[in-house]
């Protein structure tokens, strides 16, 4: 005899099959503010394949199944191949047929970034670590572009929209990706403690053949087509375009020496790898390798922001939508003060995120226009320590609103804070970034007037806004000791954050959000925590905005 234990009853219906795009205000905004209206009818259409259960299903598969390194075959020739699950393929598919990889290159239509930027968002809450060779793909563009006979044998096939797994020489394949090898055991973020070593094979200089000997202790992605690396030669440290195959069809030395085993990211893979005398061509002027290759790194440090601003996203929407359904002591947990306070906090942050990352996409379009580039090379890496920094602690406090639910394997969040790191470390971590903002500043003073002309275009419209940039200028005004000046670089880049997304929100931003925003975070009002609005926000307002019952 069978007994009837129990109902289930008051959990909530599984997020699926609805349009992400369609179900997100401040993207459908953002796209139309920063210049991509002409791109939304295919942006709404790809926001319904990244809602369906199909794709969503997709990231869970790939992450379940870890990538497996096979350095040899069973005969003991060396493959130094890895194996991906079929739903990583997938995804990757979908993201290069949807121009991720490449398209503002493709296209010269203007607001090409913000549409990029927008779909990458999408695709990324699906599923982030395939994001990796698709962001390395798009940024080695610029960087390619500057060794024009190199350039015009690879780029050709960068810029097509197909997928093409096959570990074959790239010149048989019909698409490439490109990854990137900087970090060496003894040195990541200094870089010029590299010690591989690179030799002209006949002549030196740009665009000739060298012979690399050395380790790369972090290679991600490594079955990409070619990567661009750093190795010493006797004039220093050069960039280098390194392929898996050579020209002569024979496999390029770089030896797969064992997959990282990561605490998030898990179905990209990343390794470690030794150059045995592995060939690469010369990309720009040689001991000129950091200025050639920093190009691909700050194209990576602005998808950063979207990756990390898409983890915000996805993390809130799953906390919305749970909060929405689940009932406890007599109401839903979204109708309870205190719950709607926590989600109208998570909501602003996910929101300020997103609109500074959109106006950086549209940064991108305007490379032609002196403010939009000066404004670019400092707000973007403001914009990567801080999106990227916010992003952690968010992803908990999202998943504290699932309670037990959310700490689950099953559920997305325990990948969405597993995720969350990273991208703060790679790319330049948290400080070699605040660095970098004072390294430009000091190097290109024009970078901080575009930044105080910028948010001088919201000025008058907070009291704590104004008060913040008052601030700044008087901080900027200061002749601090260099010593000084660095120790100070966290709390200098945290308010030049901020007050650049008060000053975006108060812009373009509905009331309710941009008023929030600048009294919690630029005004005295705010908690430790998230969930200390003080009193006299409209939470439901904010809620409503983030992700409506739909
Ligand atoms: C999942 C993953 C994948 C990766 N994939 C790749 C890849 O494909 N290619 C690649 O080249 N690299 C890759 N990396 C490496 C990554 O870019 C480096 O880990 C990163 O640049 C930091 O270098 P490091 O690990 O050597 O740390 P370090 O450089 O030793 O830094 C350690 C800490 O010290 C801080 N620090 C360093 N210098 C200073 C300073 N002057 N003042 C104050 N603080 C400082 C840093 O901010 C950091 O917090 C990957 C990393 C991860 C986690």
């Amino acid at each position: 005899m069978k007994f009837q234990t129990h109902e289930v009853m008051n959990q909530a219906p599984e997020l699926e099959d609805y349009n992400s795009f369609l179900r997100d205000q401040a993207l459908q905004d953002a796209l139309q503010r920063e210049g991509a209206s002409w791109a939304r009818a295919d942006v709404e259409r790809f926001g319904a394949v990244t809602g369906s259960a199909a794709s969503i299903a997709l990231g869970y598969q790939a992450n379940a199944h870890k990538p497996q390194l096979h350095t040899h075959d069973r005969f003991g020739h060396r493959v130094d191949k890895v194996e991906f699950h079929p739903a990583y393929h997938q995804l990757m598919q979908t993201a290069i047929a949807e121009g991720l990889h490449a398209s503002p290159w493709q296209q010269s239509q203007l607001g090409a970034h913000v549409a990029r930027a927008a779909k990458y968002y999408l695709h990324t809450q699906v599923e982030a670590a395939h994001g990796c060779p698709i962001t390395m793909t798009f940024a080695v563009v610029p960087a390619l572009k500057q060794q024009s006979n190199v350039a015009a044998e690879w780029l050709p096939r960068v810029l097509t929209n197909e997928y093409d797994p096959r570990d074959i020489p790239a010149n048989q394949k019909r698409g490439i990706t490109f990854g990137m090898g900087m970090t060496e055991k003894q040195g990541g973020s200094d870089v010029r403690a590299n010690t591989t070593i690179a030799k002209a094979i006949g002549s030196a200089g740009s665009g000739e053949l060298y012979e690399l000997v050395g380790h790369k202790w972090f290679l991600s992605a490594p079955m990409c087509d070619a990567f661009l690396m750093l190795a010493q030669t006797n004039v220093g440290l050069s960039c280098f375009l390194v392929p898996r195959w050579r020209p002569d069809g024979t496999k390029n030395p770089l030896e797969l020496v064992r997959l990282k085993d990561k605490m998030g990211n898990v179905a990209n893979a990343s390794s470690e790898v030794e150059l045995r005398g592995a060939q690469g061509w010369l990309i720009g002027a040689e001991g000129k390798g950091v200025r050639t290759i920093i190009e691909m790194v700050a194209m990576t440090r602005f998808d950063c922001m979207i990756g990390s601003a898409a983890g915000m996203r996805q993390a809130v929407v799953q906390a919305v939508h749970h909060c929405q359904h689940r009932r406890a002591f007599g109401r839903t947990l979204v109708e309870q003060p205190l719950m709607s306070n926590v989600l109208a906090d998570l909501a602003l942050e996910s929101e300020a995120a997103l609109t500074l990352t959109m106006r950086m996409a549209r940064a991108m379009d305007h490379q032609e226009q002196t403010h939009e580039q000066l404004l670019a090379r400092l707000a973007v890496a403001i914009g990567k320590y801080w999106i990227c920094k916010r992003t952690p602690q968010h992803a908990y406090e999202a998943m504290e609103c699932l309670g037990g639910n959310g700490v689950m394997e099953n559920c997305i969040m325990p990948r969405l804070y597993r995720e969350a790191p990273i991208n703060a470390i790679w790319e330049g971590s948290g400080n070699i970034q605040c660095l970098d903002v004072l390294r430009a500043i000091e190097k290109q003073p024009e970078t901080l007037e575009a930044y105080f002309a910028e948010v001088a275009r919201a000025e008058g419209a907070n009291s704590g806004l104004d008060t913040s940039i008052k601030q700044l200028k008087n901080w900027f005004s200061q002749r601090y000791e260099v010593e000084e000046r660095q120790g100070q670089a966290r709390r200098i880049v945290d308010q030049l954050a901020v007050t650049l997304q008060g000053a975006l929100l108060q812009q373009h931003a509905p009331n309710a959000i941009a008023d929030a925003f600048c009294v919690s975070r630029l005004g005295t009002d705010w908690g430790l925590n998230y969930g200390t609005l003080p009193i006299g926000i409209n939470r439901q307002a904010i809620i409503d905005r983030c992700f409506s019952t739909g």
